[in-house]
């Protein structure tokens, strides 16, 4: 659990540098110079519109409305949110927390209609501005608005669309979400959650005591499944509703968009990857005899092969991560020992903080990353993962106010490439018993990221248009089509009927879509590793795209740099590797079973 050893180097956040603490004046201070900003910019543009018809006026209009977003209004909101994370138990922050949000929602609708208006000129008003030398520096800033603009409907509209979402959509999830929570099932005599339920079927020696667990997990979820089924079916046709009324056409359409991807690329990402679902299927037959065991069940999917009895304490992880990151640049060593020196890292565990990991970015403030430390393998890997995020941030922040931020799909090419320079580097020195268990739990963490994902879209996509086609799709239906897509990518596994039932729990399904981004993020950097390994040189490449940020779309941001993303050949490259992996871990188990 919690390392209990001080470590020598810093290892708390230090929130300071934004503000003393929830009580600090300077919040309200910030936020009242917002306040007033926007509102002489919203008072100046609700009357003068010439920013719609000309040029020059467009140039000044933007020039005003990037420096409200410069502002440091936000600030106050990623204070809070990182001071909560810390301490979940300080009803003080909560409070102040929620009327800051309260606040920042209304700025931000004092000038939502700019955006609006913008998004409502004529087409060939759209053209002189895109085609405009004056307005280059927000020339994909604007192209976005106007793609988007054929979705919108009017104001009053949209209002109401997003005031009925609450009813029609996010109160069903967490209706479903909270009776979850309160289930348990019965182990050993005593009485668990499900999701400690679920870590410890991976956990459970033999395959009888795992399918035991999972089949209480799986009991439990269909003694709730008539409420998901009815939750499932109301969600999807409220956003089949929503995307007729505002023109997609297929159920997807709207995800695609929102991540500024291409349908060809993603739709040729999705067919690549389910026509080479024989990988995944591999790997599930080389980890059935490395198990010893005649036929897998789903229940043993992410079981381990073995231990890795390696420790390494958050200062170790720091020297091992320094080490290598100021040899693969410079620069990237340098950002880690900034953030360490300046308080910018929350290591360990601590009560009342809240558990897992992030890259939190701000635009006019230090980026800060959380951890919870363990000394494991894990850990490191962790640690390595979320300055991928941090040092993505730091390169993105070179760009104006508009385009420091990265699509969701992007964001975890740079996490997944920052673990695999730690993985290979490590994997080196390993001995054949450490690699194979460590090149085992990357496989699986690759087939899960790339092909289970996949196929959790192609479920995804069979249920939109089944209801969209039907209307309706019972549970007994939905646990089926589940089951077969579970199938399609583990090849010879025993499937039990209950297996299916998973949609219940599965929250990803209530995202629509967005699991793509996963795939998409693994893939492309492994090719990109694949290209440095190669060439080392290609790291500058690399430092590219790390500073394009949100400037163009990922496709074109990988483009640049040589890569065509909406060629299926691109993604094939990065499952090769996949590939190769499985045969070198069959390789090594062959060479110690015959020691
Ligand atoms: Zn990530």
């Amino acid at each position: 659990m919690a390392s209990k050893t001080k470590s020598k180097i810093k290892s708390e956040w230090n929130l300071g540098q934004l503000y003393k603490s929830a009580n600090d004046p300077q919040i309200d201070k910030d936020l009242d110079v917002a306040e007033k900003a926007y509102g002489i910019f919203a008072k100046k543009y609700s009357k003068n519109t010439k920013y719609l018809t000309s040029e020059d006026g467009l140039v000044k209009a933007m020039k005003e409305y990037e420096a409200l977003s410069e502002l440091p209004a936000s600030k106050s909101a990623f204070f809070l949110h990182l001071a909560g994370d810390l301490n979940s138990f300080d009803e003080k922050i909560k409070s102040k927390a929620n009327l800051v949000s309260q606040r920042l929602q209304k700025i931000g609708n004092t000038v939502m209609f700019f955006d609006l208006n913008l998004s409502k000129i004529s087409t060939k008003q759209q053209m002189v501005f895109l085609k405009s030398k004056k307005l280059q520096k927000y020339n994909y800033h604007l192209k976005k608005i106007f793609e988007n603009s054929k979705f919108l409907l009017t104001e009053p509209e949209e209002k109401i669309l997003s005031l009925k979402s609450l009813t029609s959509s996010s109160m069903w999830t967490k209706a479903v979400g909270s009776i979850k929570s309160k289930q348990t099932v019965e182990h050993k005599g005593k009485k668990i959650s499900i999701p400690e339920a679920e870590s410890l079927v991976r956990q459970l020696p033999t395959q009888k005591e795992r399918l035991e667990l999972q089949n209480k997990v799986m009991d439990s979820y269909y003694s709730i499944a008539e409420i998901a089924e009815s939750e499932l079916n109301a969600i999807v046709t409220d956003k089949k509703i929503n995307d007729e009324l505002r023109g997609f056409k297929e159920a997807y359409d709207s995800t695609i968009l929102s991540y500024d991807n291409d349908s060809k690329t993603v739709l040729s990402l999705i067919k690549t990857v389910t026509d080479n679902f024989k990988i995944s299927k591999k790997f599930y037959e080389v980890k059935s005899r490395m198990l010893g065991v005649n036929k897998l069940y789903y229940a043993d999917r992410s079981v381990p092969v073995g231990k890795t009895s390696s420790k390494y304490s958050y200062e170790d992880s720091y020297n091992i991560l320094l080490e290598l990151f100021s040899r693969t640049d410079p620069k990237f060593g340098e950002i880690l020992k900034t953030f360490v020196l300046n308080g910018q890292i929350d290591a360990f565990p601590k009560v009342g903080k809240r558990g897992g990991a992030y890259c939190s970015p701000h635009h006019n403030a230090p980026t800060f990353v959380m951890l919870n430390h363990t000394d494991s393998m894990n850990s490191l890997s962790t640690f390595a993962h979320e300055m991928g995020h941090a040092i993505h941030s730091e390169f993105t922040k070179s760009q104006p106010v508009f385009y420091n931020d990265y699509s969701m799909s992007t964001a975890e090419v740079a996490s997944t490439l920052f673990e695999y320079f730690l993985f290979y580097d490590l994997f080196e020195k390993m001995s054949d018993e450490e690699k194979i268990v460590a090149l085992h739990d990357k496989i699986q963490d690759d087939v899960s990221t790339v092909f289970r994902q996949i196929a959790c879209f192609n479920f995804e996509l069979e249920m939109h248009n089944t209801i969209r086609k039907n209307g309706n799709m019972s549970k007994e239906e939905l646990a089926m089509t589940m089951n077969k897509h579970m199938k399609s990518y583990m090849g010879d596994v025993n499937f039990g009927d209950k297996d299916g039932y998973f949609f219940v729990g599965w929250p990803h399904l209530r995202f629509f879509f967005y699991v793509y981004s996963y795939a998409f993020g693994q893939l492309t950097s492994k090719v990109l590793y694949q290209k440095y390994k190669e060439d080392k040189s290609y790291i500058e490449k690399i430092k590219q795209f790390l500073s394009t940020g949100s400037s163009m779309s990922p496709e074109d941001t990988f483009k640049a740099i040589g890569l065509d993303l909406r060629n299926p050949e691109f993604w094939k490259n990065g499952m090769k590797e996949i590939e190769n992996d499985i045969k070198l871990l069959e390789k090594l188990v062959s060479k110690s079973a015959k020691k």
